[in-house]
């Protein structure tokens, strides 16, 4: 079989046991995105050369000394918005387009004590702010399924790079559903850790008391395997919280759901839900039933306000995260410029596209003094609201079950005119992020028309294994996971 084809967990084995090397790893890795990437587009950054050097000196000094960890040799694509040191991290904007950053994220420098490859950098919406990755200044990514569609976002590329095989497994970051929901319009597992699992230290920032890294993977193992990896706390990044890190890929073993408790939300199944996307997600939980977990109905009443309060707070965060970038500082400076003042406006005016434009403006807005408490004050009193109703959700059941998305993949330009409708596609994952609990997309099914459907599942914070549990449980039952695009 083509070293492509294999999951995460597959090509380490081999490669553990010496039966596969590092350069031919990297080697077909890249044959493969030289036949797909003009179509798929993933990619922003591609870092060849440096990633056959390492393969070749890694091979050379496992000869003398076979002794791997999990990730080593483990061809991975990163989001641009994760730093990677001497690597062009641009955030998919020009403001960062030729910012090389001197350090790696935690995250990364957790994949590099492991002697990962990195393949290369995948694009994005503009500073993670979109669901399409059509927001990236350096053009749109394709959807490997049906390359008219969009992959999702923010984190499309990576998920599109997953499901076209361009690499094993991918990071995204996930603010408001960046991982969830690209992984769901391609069709892959994409996994939301609870905040404070995984440190954000070099992630760059767009919401902070939202944002998450976390994996895009082939299934729900490589998903298990891949955040074990980058899990735990950091002293720099002072949200990441001091706990022990479970043993995901033990977690999975158990596979019926007896004594699982699994909720569904009625307020996520209603108007606006596409009927395939409802059949599918119906059909999954009657698969989960029949692995034994017990169903519930339950309520999660705030959800309604979820989108409302999501772009208040998001674009207040982003609003000052984003001041940073003035031209003195970082990146893109406009030229010929008379005095400081028309040096910080030309320089935003030119470096940031048209959503970050709108989202600065927007979270501006809701923090300035007349509209504090009618905006922000109030968005936080509503957030609150949503995190209660999930602990009490959380109190009948072990895990929520809901739809990804409410539609799968939508054309490209077909929402890029009217944010709004875009803003909708993340409506059953941005509650998610303001509760800052754990959950994971995967495959549920497939609309006629060969676009996949992703499931959710929703864990209590810092409950991962159980979300990995169901989810793996519910994978190995089914074959959705084994379908691919028929790109080549
Ligand atoms: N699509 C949402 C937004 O535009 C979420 C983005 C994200 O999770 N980074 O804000």
């Amino acid at each position: 079989m083509s070293l492509h084809k294999l999951t995460l967990v597959e090509l380490q084995k081999q490669f553990k046991a010496g039966e596969v090397a590092a350069t031919e790893i990297a080697r077909a890795y890249f044959l493969r995105i030289s036949h797909v990437e003009p179509k798929v587009k993933a990619f922003v950054t591609q870092t060849k050369e440096s990633a056959l050097l390492q393969a070749e000196a890694l091979d050379k000094k496992l000869k003398e000394w076979r002794k791997t960890k999990p990730l080593t040799g483990m061809p991975l694509a990163i989001t641009d918005n994760i730093c990677t040191e001497g690597v062009h991290t641009t955030c998919s904007s020009r403001m960062l387009q030729n910012f090389i950053p001197p350090y790696d994220a935690t995250t990364v420098a957790k994949l590099r004590a492991q002697e990962y490859i990195l393949l290369g950098k995948t694009n994005l919406d503009e500073f993670a702010m979109g669901s399409s990755t059509e927001n990236s200044a350096f053009g749109p990514s394709r959807n490997p399924w049906n390359v008219h569609c969009v992959p999702g976002g923010s984190s499309g590329g990576s998920a599109a790079a997953v499901a076209a095989e361009e690499c094993v497994a991918a990071l995204g970051s996930d603010t408001g559903g960046s991982i969830r929901q690209p992984a769901a319009f391609c069709g892959v597992v994409g996994l939301k850790p609870t905040y404070g699992r995984v440190s954000r230290y070099g992630l760059v920032a767009f919401a902070s008391s939202l944002d998450q890294i976390g994996p895009i993977t082939r299934d729900v193992s490589d998903a298990a395997f891949l955040l074990q990896s980058i899990a735990g706390h950091d002293p720099m990044d002072s949200t990441s919280v001091d706990r022990s890190v479970p043993d995901y890929m033990k977690a999975l073993q158990k596979r019926d759901l007896k004594a699982l408790k699994i909720g569904v939300p009625v307020e996520f199944f209603t108007e606006g839900l596409d009927p395939d996307v409802e059949q599918a997600v119906r059909a999954a939980i009657g698969e989960l039933k029949n692995l034994g977990a017990e169903i519930r109905e339950i309520r999660l009443p705030s959800t309604d306000a979820a989108v409302a309060v999501y772009y208040v707070i998001a674009t207040a965060e982003a609003s000052s995260n984003l001041a940073r970038f003035d031209g003195v500082k970082f990146g893109f400076r406009a030229k010929e410029t008379k005095d400081l003042l028309e040096l910080y406006m030309k320089t935003r005016q030119e470096g940031f596209g048209p959503e970050v434009k709108r989202r600065i403006m927007l979270g501006t807005y809701v923090l300035s003094a007349g509209y504090y408490d009618a905006y922000y004050g109030k968005a936080q009193a509503v957030r609150t609201m949503v995190c209660q109703d999930f602990s009490a959700a959380f109190q009948e059941v072990d895990v929520i079950v809901t739809p990804a998305t409410p539609t799968p993949a939508f054309k490209l330009g077909e929402k890029s005119e009217d944010p709004l409708q875009m803003y909708l596609s993340d409506l059953f994952t941005l509650s998610v992020n303001l509760a800052g609990l754990p959950a994971i997309a995967l495959p549920c099914g497939f609309r006629k028309t060969g676009l996949p459907i992703c499931v959710q599942l929703i864990g209590r914070a810092f409950e991962e294994e159980t979300v990995l549990r169901a989810a793996h449980a519910y994978e190995q039952s089914t074959q959705w996971h084994l379908k691919k695009p028929m790109i080549r």
